[in-house]
């Protein structure tokens, strides 16, 4: 009999894969997607750390499911997954004491047992191990009914930004080899994928048996099928020649790099141990325009990191209007518990900080604006890979991630289309197809 499965996720793309990941693992027991918890005979909250905002959402939907649970009076299994599980596990059982399972990023290949173990043993199963097998390895082959797909080739990270919990959440950073993604990515290719994203909390330190993340992009751009490529994130200090010089050379490789920034004051970069400097970043930027011409940055920052002067945040400013970004996330400094800044004096008060990000975000946004606004009347390629609101409209992605709203294209759906870029709407673009680039088989 088919049980319902609710998976909720919060935070990055690395989740998102992560949660598809575990649908795979419960599918075997029977299990199938469902959207919403209301019926749901098992709901995963895949959780995300970062920012304390994030964490403490858990906990009122942790609130909402066992009103829920108990309202239905049906059984449901309440499992919390991701960072904030890693982190908080025993906390997540002494405050949510209803709760089944709670597993980290590491060990959902463990699921089957874990579900067995809560029906058996009625109490709750906390599983947050680093264990020494790669979860990869235990792993079915990936189910993807889109043609955009994320594939994970790397985790975990040894950088230690002093503002991070990443390190402590998924650990040191692991490679997964290079064969076993390229059959993953041949067996998306398969199922009709023709837009791979390659995932890694720091995803250009991917290295394997001597190759770098420059030449595995040769290697996926060379399967059949694949006609567009992203990778994220990446850290300034892993650009290596090699993967700047497959931005001019892989034509699948799309236009638009995410190299979160954080800062633009040397001194914060310091403090925050990013391992690089401004001028490096704008060294890098020129590079990579160099490449290829057409290439749009986006980026992260973060405010009021602590002991973060005016003078420093002037800095911020002034690195974001010299390079352009075209998409940003921002984000106001946030004390995690267990990371060195977190401990450092000189704290940045609340309204400082938010008073800088809004003035750093109407300049992001402008630029954001600026960029969209030059869109218009040229033509770019777009995967149209979700049906619109109306009848007949799809919607893609641009190579630079804008939303694109296009009419009358129903037939095209899942395939690459040319289109003319027609008008800026405050969240996407609304365009016209020119031609059909390729058909899916
Ligand atoms: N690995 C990526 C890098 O090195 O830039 C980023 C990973 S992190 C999951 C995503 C973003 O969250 C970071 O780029 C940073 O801007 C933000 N972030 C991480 N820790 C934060 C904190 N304690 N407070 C505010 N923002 C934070
Ligand atoms: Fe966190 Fe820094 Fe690692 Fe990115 S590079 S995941 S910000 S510790």
């Amino acid at each position: 009999m088919t049980k319902k499965l609710f998976v909720k996720t919060y935070g990055c793309q690395m989740n998102v894969y992560d949660s598809a990941r575990m649908a795979d693992v419960l599918a075997p027991l029977g299990y199938a997607p469902t959207d919403g918890p209301e019926q749901a005979d098992m709901v995963i909250l895949n959780t995300c750390h970062i920012r304390e905002k994030a964490s403490e959402k858990v906990f009122s939907e942790l609130g909402r499911l066992r009103l829920l649970r108990a309202e239905r009076g049906q059984p449901m299994i309440i499992a919390v997954a991701g960072c904030v599980a890693q982190a908080e596990g025993e906390e997540i059982l002494r405050r949510a004491p209803f709760v089944d399972i709670v597993l980290g990023p590491q060990t959902y290949h463990r699921l089957p047992e874990m579900v067995a173990k809560a029906a058996r043993a009625g109490g709750a199963v906390l599983d947050t191990e680093f264990p020494p097998e790669p979860k990869f390895d235990f792993l079915p082959p990936p189910q993807s009914d889109g043609a955009a797909a994320f594939l994970s080739v790397q985790e975990g990270c040894d950088k230690f930004c002093t503002f991070c919990v990443v390190p402590y959440t998924r650990g040191g950073e692991y490679s997964r080899p290079a064969a076993a993604i390229l059959d993953e990515a041949r067996e998306l290719a398969r199922q009709g994928v023709v837009e791979l994203t390659l995932l890694g909390q720091n995803v250009n330190a991917w290295t394997s048996d001597g190759w770098g993340l420059g030449r595995l992009i040769r290697e996926v751009a060379a399967i059949d099928g694949i006609s567009r490529l992203r990778y994220t994130t990446s850290h300034p200090r892993d650009m290596d020649d090699d993967l700047i010089a497959a931005h001019a050379e892989v034509e699948a490789l799309m236009p638009f790099l995410h190299l979160p920034l954080q800062s633009g004051s040397n001194r914060i970069l310091e403090a925050m141990n990013r391992r690089h400097d401004r001028d490096t970043y704008l060294r890098l930027a020129e590079r990579l325009k160099i490449a290829r011409p057409d290439l749009a940055l986006a980026s992260d920052f973060i405010v009021g990191f602590p002991g973060e002067t005016d003078a420093d945040f002037a800095d911020t400013l002034d690195i974001v209007a010299q390079v352009g970004f075209v998409q940003t996330y921002s984000f106001k400094y946030s004390a995690r518990p267990g990371t060195p800044a977190a401990n450092l004096p000189n704290q940045v008060p609340e309204p400082v900080k938010e008073e800088r990000l809004a003035e750093l975000q109407t300049l992001l946004l402008e630029q954001t604006k600026i960029f969209n606004q030059a869109c218009v009347g040229k033509r770019m390629s777009v995967l149209l890979d979700r049906p619109g609101r109306r009848p007949g409209q799809l919607v893609g992605r641009s190579p630079y991630m804008q939303p694109v709203h296009v009419d009358d294209v129903g037939e095209y759906r899942g395939q690459v289309v040319e289109v003319e870029i027609a008008e800026v709407h405050p969240n996407s673009l609304k365009a016209v197809a020119v031609a059909a680039e390729r058909k899916r088989a």
